[in-house]
């Protein structure tokens, strides 16, 4: 048990309400949950390229908190976008992540794992490989629009 955020301070919902853009734009979105692009980290011009989050648009910290209809929809987009990711991506897996060491938004990681990634990236440290595709925010947009075509 952590900190406490109230939805009008919290990053995820600020970022489905506009005030923050997310990187791509939304990836999916429906009426229960919001999908897009990771974020570039702080002090570096690249992202893990088709690092995705899947959350919730009402703010709760964990699946046990989430409606039947909510808990579905997250199923199905998870689905969907796992699909995306190993057709525009080449994924050869695609890993599911669901931490929530650092915000009480529920976000789940949608992380594509490329081909010849060296097994001692595997898993939660995927993104750590210094092989893996990587990119600016050009290079985001475009995959983000690759991957809304192939979700249509
Ligand atoms: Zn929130």
């Amino acid at each position: 048990m952590g900190q406490i955020t109230e939805p009008q301070t919290c990053f995820i919902c600020r970022k489905h309400n506009g005030e923050i853009d997310s990187p791509g734009g939304a990836v999916y979105e429906d009426e229960w949950v919001f999908a897009g692009h990771a974020f570039i980290p702080d002090g570096k011009d690249t992202a893990y390229l088709g690092m995705l989050l899947l959350e919730p648009k009402r703010h709760v910290a964990n699946w046990i908190d989430l409606s039947d209809a909510e808990g579905e929809a997250m199923g199905r987009a998870a689905a969907r976008i796992a699909r995306a990711l190993k057709k525009v991506c080449r994924a050869e897996h695609v890993y599911t992540f669901v931490l929530g060491h650092s915000i009480d938004h529920l976000h789940m990681f949608i992380i594509p794992r490329y081909p010849d990634t060296p097994r001692e990236f595997w898993g939660l440290n995927v993104d750590d490989w210094p092989g893996a595709p990587r990119g600016g925010i050009e290079e985001i947009e475009d995959l983000c629009e690759d991957l809304r075509s192939a979700l249509e």
